[in-house]
């Protein structure tokens, strides 16, 4: 048991354990999908309206903005979470299980917005503490592209004057307490592709006769497996996966097409234009090699999350401030996340809180049916964001 240091936002936060649980858990029982966040909105902006000082606006029309204008000078940031659910049927049993069969919060972003709650409850208790302006976005739809932040980003007025940027997203895969934080580059662009090879059916006693697809497609995804072993430098980071291979309908029967879908992960800008090339190089040679025509269809994601240096550098030093040596150099992670946005308007930084905890069975990964927090780690969050707003918020 570690214990951590004592901080005006660290006692503040813990005191307000059984608020953020009460919140999450209802965010919880009732999820909605990216752009359909009409409930989640309307209690979001209704939990606002409870603070004082707090000017609450709908941006669009299922996020929600709240913002703070502190008693002293100083620089405008921007706190984001996200309030989206996924299409996936809960598993868990406990009393707050979703009550929208087939959707779930499995992400955490029931956490995340219980949290920015928290915060905007202790910034507008004492705004003469606080610098310059908070303004504290609920955004819709992170999990479905294009994705909130973009839209916030191209069509409202969110991003001006914004000097500083920075959010949090809870991880199961680190333990509770923990804060991890890296400079540069941090999640990846998530692009996704699909292939069409199309053959010539027949019957499957005579594949000589026909332009079997399905073999074609088996080559094409051992081959796209070597642009990352063969292709690409050891040293740059690029994942190539084939996740949807779909063909035929029947034991004797060799179908006209096959279908596949998958996904490229990479960071750096260079190689994630170079991928479309060389992912339809392997896959005309293949198809050509064997008689076989094909579509390609590629789809760039979300940008990668890149943090801007300084911003990594303060928010390591808050951590090691709040949570001492629970403050952790972060892992990359070969996810994506659309906070990626903001950064293209304002300098900032992304970070992570552990919310795994065994005895909890809260360390399923995120997007699994068993996923849940340990609300513990909502404080962590809590004192993160809120000493991070204060601290950003100084002039420089
Ligand atoms: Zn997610
Ligand atoms: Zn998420």
């Amino acid at each position: 048991m570690t214990t951590l240091p004592r901080t005006a936002s660290g006692e503040r936060a813990a005191a307000l354990l059984p608020q953020l649980t009460a919140w999450r858990r209802h965010l919880h029982a009732n999820p909605e999908l990216g752009f359909h966040e009409h409930q989640t909105s309307a209690y979001i902006a209704a939990e606002l309206a409870k603070f004082p000082h707090l000017i609450v606006t709908r941006p669009s029309e299922t996020s929600v903005l709240a913002v703070l204008k502190g008693g002293k000078p100083g620089q405008t940031v921007l706190l984001r979470a996200d309030i989206d659910a996924l299409p996936i049927t809960e598993e868990n049993s406990f009393e707050f299980v979703s009550q929208n069969k087939g959707v779930m919060h499995a992400c955490g972003h029931d956490g995340h917005t219980s949290m920015l709650l928290g915060v905007a409850k202790l910034l507008s208790e004492s705004p003469e503490e606080v610098n310059g302006e908070i303004r504290m976005i609920f955004q819709h739809a992170e999990e479905i592209g294009p994705g909130g932040a973009e839209e916030l980003v191209q069509n409202t007025s969110l991003m001006d004057g914004v000097d500083v940027v920075t959010g949090l997203h809870l991880a199961s895969q680190l333990p509770t307490g923990v804060v991890a934080v890296k400079p540069g580059a941090f999640m990846a662009a998530p692009d996704s592709f699909q292939i069409t090879i199309r053959g010539k059916g027949g019957h499957a006693a005579h594949p000589e006769q026909a332009i079997d697809p399905i073999a074609i497609g088996a080559q094409v995804v051992t081959n796209l497996q070597h642009i990352v072993s063969r292709n690409v430098s050891a040293i740059d980071n690029l994942v190539v996966s084939v996740t949807y291979f779909q063909a035929g309908t029947t034991h004797n029967v060799i179908p006209d097409t096959a279908e596949l879908m998958g996904t490229v992960r990479s960071f750096d800008p260079e190689l994630r234009a170079r991928a479309p090339g060389l992912l339809e190089r392997v896959i005309k040679g293949v198809a050509e090699a064997h008689g076989a025509t094909y579509t390609f269809q590629y789809d760039m994601g979300y940008r990668p999350l890149i943090n801007t240096d300084w911003v990594a550098n303060k928010l390591m030093d808050i951590a090691k401030a709040e949570v001492g040596e629970n403050a952790q150099l972060a892992q990359p992670s070969m996810g994506g996340e659309d906070f990626s946005a903001y950064l293209t308007k304002a300098p900032g930084a992304y970070f992570n809180v552990g919310s795994g905890n065994e005895l909890l069975e809260s360390d399923y990964p995120h997007h699994h049916p068993r996923f849940t927090l340990d609300e513990e780690s909502l404080v962590t969050g809590v004192r993160m964001l809120h000493a991070a707003a204060l601290e950003l918020g100084k002039p420089s």
